[in-house]
């Protein structure tokens, strides 16, 4: 086989995407150690890979896992890169009562399960309290509705409470930097509460997967590897990585958009620091060239799992002789069905490359055929099929 750098050349979207040759020859000596190792598949969760469709996947994971906000777009935190604005898309459920509501709603549309979250106190905790209760009917009248929960932080009586609710799986975000904490998040909390929380949920019967937030420092790696480290002591079922996007943030205090680079070593590292737990990229990444440059170091770095991957990644991962599987559908890594099933080879459909061809060739085709209107007018591409952050795709 060809080197890396040069195999990029054959992948069509990526052809004159800028990228680091010596990390994508770090990368390819990485991998090469592992010859002979049994390789998970690497997924993809594309609701844009058409021939894979099938009816009951069709749908966006918006309505199929919908994010419910018990404070709605009330938060007390206001840190720098959000502000708020993950929880403002979200359904509001103010009241124990109004959750119970909007539970049976979800359920009567299909819905499958939910994100629950909301905003934070002062501290850094959301006020699940009064909910526990209602979440307990909402699992013992539907068994099979499934809920992720964003804990936040919390000690040992709140993970408790959360695993005695039913709670299926539990999300937070792992901050390794004082500073960060400090400066973005405008808290008086300690790196080692964030370590403690962690402690506390994986000695729960709950699934936990945790994220970590690159770029978090206003769009710089700080806290990043210590964040790392702390998995490493408190292992989760699976870890998920997301790039912080600058536009929340104000013009006072305001955030670039990472290094890609950066975030590609830091993939890497994480790789190694973590070898057996399952690695995704969620959906929230900056978009256009710096998406496309992060999903392929994350294709090369070895994770197992991308959300809404950028044109040409599914090609790349079968050219570079990963086995591939595809799930017609968005979101599952937020919510839904990959946290649930934390990357089991189970779901998804496997391909082999020249099925991946084949379908590149046919949406190749098809894509030179529908930016051309009638009498060949170029129309308008209709967007969304790569953008960041459709709603459904945030957790608090
Ligand atoms: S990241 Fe969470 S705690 Fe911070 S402002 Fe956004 S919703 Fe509030």
């Amino acid at each position: 086989m060809s080197n890396w750098y040069d195999l990029l050349q054959h992948v069509e979207p990526l052809e004159d995407l800028p990228l680091d040759p010596d990390l994508v020859q770090s990368l390819e000596s990485d991998w090469s150690a592992l010859a002979g190792c049994d390789i998970p598949p690497m997924h993809f969760y594309t609701p844009t890979f058409k021939s894979c469709r099938t009816s009951e996947l069709t749908d966006c994971g918006s309505k199929t896992w919908p994010a419910v906000s018990v404070t709605g777009g009330d938060c007390k935190l206001q840190c720098d890169h959000c502000r708020a604005a993950i929880l403002k898309p979200m359904i509001p459920a103010r009241t124990p009562e109004e959750l119970w509501r909007v539970v049976n709603g979800i359920v009567e549309d299909g819905g499958r399960g939910m994100l629950l979250t909301g905003g934070s106190n002062r501290r850094n905790e959301v006020e699940y309290d009064a909910y526990y209760a209602t979440i307990r009917r909402i699992k013992d009248t539907f068994p099979d509705f499934r809920i992720a929960m964003h804990t936040a932080l919390v000690d040992d009586d709140v993970a408790l409470s959360m695993e005695q609710a039913g709670i299926d799986a539990a999300m937070m975000d792992v901050i390794g930097s004082q500073d960060t904490i400090t400066q973005v998040y405008h808290l008086r909390r300690s790196v080692d509460d964030f370590e403690a929380t962690l402690e506390s949920l994986v000695k729960t019967r709950m699934k936990v997967v945790p994220h970590i937030v690159i770029g978090l420092h206003y769009g710089r790696l700080l806290g990043e590897w210590n964040a790392l480290e702390m998995l490493g002591r408190h292992l989760p079922d699976a870890v998920v990585l997301v790039v912080v996007m600058p536009f929340y943030a104000s013009e006072n205090r305001p955030f670039v958009t990472p290094d890609t680079e950066s975030v590609g070593r830091f993939f890497m590292d994480a790789r190694k620091a973590l070898p057996e737990t399952p690695l995704l990229l969620g959906c929230a990444r900056p978009p256009g060239i710096a998406r496309q440059q992060i999903d392929a170091y994350a294709v090369m770095a070895g994770l197992n799992g991308i959300a809404h991957p950028s044109d040409g990644m599914v090609e790349l991962a079968a050219r570079l002789d990963r086995r591939v599987r595809v799930t017609p559908a968005c979101c599952s890594i937020a919510v839904g069905d990959e946290v649930m099933a934390v990357a089991g080879d189970s779901a998804g459909i496997e391909l082999d490359l020249e099925a991946v061809l084949a379908q590149e060739r046919r949406r190749r085709e098809l894509a030179r055929v529908s930016v051309t209107g009638p009498g060949g007018i170029r129309v308008v591409a209709r967007a969304g099929a790569f953008t960041a952050g459709s709603d459904g795709c945030r957790g608090g």
